[in-house]
């Protein structure tokens, strides 16, 4: 079986998964009500919702997967939390696209927080976290790894070293500053925000353009300015970026790839005349 892609230009896209977790509602939308959220996000018996985590195959020239879910090295008390469903993960997701660990060139993280970085390295028999794939040049942004090293009480709950310093001990991670291509045809954009450097990915070819749009859009329920995580550090820096660059997207048709949505991988923001946006999904083809 061959997976589903999008192809844009001359690059060809693979939504992935690896299983589902559940985060706590209100948590989810911030200052928006429940009886608001609870319509687009139903709730659990503990207030939690049902949210994907997706990472992003780009194959082009590279081989390159931006973030990589949670990973399995997530420990009992927080599968009680978050209520991890790995049935199927990203191992089931890259074998379905016809690759395994090895055929990755680059992995791009969007920021370090376990529900992104945490499959970026695996357990070995010696219970040593190494990296998971292990051809790839890993690139983070060098403000997010500083943070990320250095976790204070309000983050610490996100951030476990075991995702992301054996990279750097192992020699393959690539600390990048400010925006830019990192790979042909992707590039980084920082937006602040949700973290002080998360990053969106943007990957062009053709003129056409797809957005992997990580926590800033977390899923297609995000759409409007105000509706932002009660997790974002920053909460009025997401709020500016996401004002200018969901009417850039909805302008530019950017195809846009909702890391957690629950079931819609990506689709083009558009706006009704009376203000109102959805998501008109776009579903990958068999090839
Ligand atoms: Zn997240």
């Amino acid at each position: 079986m061959r997976a589903p892609s999008i192809a844009l230009g001359s690059l060809e896209l693979v939504p992935l998964s690896d299983g589902f977790l559940a985060l706590d509602g209100g948590a989810m939308f911030g200052v928006v009500p429940k009886p608001l959220w609870e319509r687009v996000a139903p709730a659990d018996a503990r207030n939690r919702i049902r949210m994907g985590m997706r990472p992003l195959l780009v194959r082009g020239e590279r081989t390159v997967l931006i973030d990589a879910g949670c990973g399995d090295k997530m420990d009992a008390k927080s599968a009680e939390i978050y209520a991890f469903d790995r049935s199927r993960h990203l191992d089931h997701a890259l074998a379905d696209a016809g690759l395994t660990a090895t055929d990755i060139d680059v992995v791009l993280a969007s920021h370090l927080h376990f529900d992104h970085a945490g499959g970026f390295t695996a357990r070995g028999q010696d219970g040593v976290a190494r990296p998971r794939f292990p051809r790839a040049q890993y690139i983070a942004r060098t403000g997010e790894w500083e943070d990320a090293v250095h976790p204070h009480e309000r983050n610490r709950a996100s951030y476990f070293a075991e995702n992301y310093v054996p990279l750097r001990e192992a020699g393959v991670l690539t600390l990048v500053d400010g925006d830019g291509e990192v790979a042909p045809g992707i590039r980084v954009r920082r937006t602040g925000g949700h973290t002080m450097h998360h990053q969106i990915v943007f990957i062009e070819s053709a003129g056409k353009s797809a957005v992997f749009a990580a926590d800033l859009i977390p899923t297609a329920a995000h759409l409007d300015d105000p509706w932002i995580m009660a997790y974002d550090l920053y909460p009025m820096d997401t709020l500016a970026f996401k004002r200018t660059f969901v009417r850039e997207a909805i302008a530019g048709e950017y195809l846009i790839f909702f890391e957690h949505d629950p079931a819609i991988a990506a689709g083009i923001i558009r706006e009704r005349p009376d203000g109102r946006r959805f998501v008109d999904p776009v579903a990958p083809r068999e090839r």
